[in-house]
């Protein structure tokens, strides 16, 4: 079965990064994603910049964007404003989250006027009827949930306040997420769960980010890297092994694949055209 696809990117924040999205995006499209959603930089740093991006990219080319937008930081009014702003531009999917705070000050504190937690976020979303709304998911588990059932207990809530699907943190082994999707399923999640793919660019930034974010790194593919290097063939590893994972995926009924591009094309074209996703021919160009 060939998967279908979604892509995420992030805002760019100089003209050079500005290049490096439109080049990206002009190099993955042709793979027909069912949409691709632009990040919000953690604790809102990146508010104007993402609003920009979504709308150029909804506006210029014919993807369907889903914006990232997350209530830290921010009343309920701002956030909502921004919510407001999207719809009247034509954007109706949204990434909701809680996010996480800037670099170096700790723990998720909500605004005194905003949303306490995701649910309320998610919950406001939906209540102005404009949005599909999708959110995050945690196969190994978010680092604050008080354990692996209150993690899940915690998605079915927001996936009851009104989001349609979930999309997962990354995560290095297949098993990882089969294991999590059984447990979801178990609690009687019934929405998709669409699991996160990182093509790994930089093994060192990969697992330092894996760390960050409470994503447990194999000691296999320490050594795997490690020895790639060595032999200055960690783009072949890597390649090699995002299509095995999204194969053994695929091999186990997913249907949806969503890429972290991290705004670079060649991994996620390689691993896609491995899978079988391959540019749509445009009928202009074969007429
Ligand atoms: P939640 O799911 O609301 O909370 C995280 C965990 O804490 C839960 O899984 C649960 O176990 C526990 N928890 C929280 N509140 C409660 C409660 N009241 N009761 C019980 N348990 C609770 N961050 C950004 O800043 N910008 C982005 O663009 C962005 N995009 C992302 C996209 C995806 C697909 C994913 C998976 C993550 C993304 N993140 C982004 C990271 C995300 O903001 C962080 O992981 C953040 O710490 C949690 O956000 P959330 O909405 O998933 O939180």
């Amino acid at each position: 079965m060939t998967p279908k696809i979604s892509l995420e990117f992030f805002p760019p924040q100089n003209l050079e990064g500005s290049f490096r999205l439109w080049d990206t995006i002009h190099a993955l499209a042709p793979l027909d994603p069912r949409f691709v959603s632009v990040t919000y930089g953690a604790g809102g740093t990146t508010r104007d910049l993402t609003r920009d991006a979504v709308r150029t990219i909804n506006k210029a080319t014919g993807l369907t964007v889903a914006a990232h937008l997350t209530c830290v930081d921010a009343t309920r009014e701002e956030t909502l404003e921004i919510a407001n702003e999207y719809a009247a531009a034509g954007v109706t999917e949204i990434v909701a989250l809680r996010g996480d705070p800037p670099k170096g000050s700790g723990r998720f504190e909500p605004h005194p006027q905003g949303f306490a937690n995701s649910v309320e976020l998610i919950e406001a979303l939906s209540a102005t009827g404009k949005f599909t709304l999708r959110v995050g998911a945690y196969p190994d588990i978010h680092p604050e949930a008080r354990g692996a059932q209150a993690d899940i207990d915690w998605l079915k809530a927001k996936l009851d306040a009104g989001a349609a699907e979930a999309i997962t943190q990354f995560f290095f082994e297949a098993e990882t997420f089969l294991r999590f999707r059984d447990r979801c399923a178990k609690a009687g999640i019934d929405k998709p769960i669409i699991p996160g793919i990182l093509p790994i660019e930089n093994w060192k930034g990969a697992r330092n980010f894996a760390f960050r974010c409470g994503a447990s790194v194999p000691a296999w593919l320490d050594d795997a890297f490690s020895k790639a290097e060595r032999d200055g063939r960690e783009d072949l590893l890597a390649t090699a092994l995002c299509t095995e994972l999204c194969s053994d995926l695929i091999d186990e009924g997913v249907d949806s694949l969503h890429f972290y591009t991290l705004n670079r094309p060649e991994l996620t074209r390689d691993v896609c055209h491995a899978l079988g996703v391959t540019p749509r021919v445009q009928l202009e160009n074969v007429a």
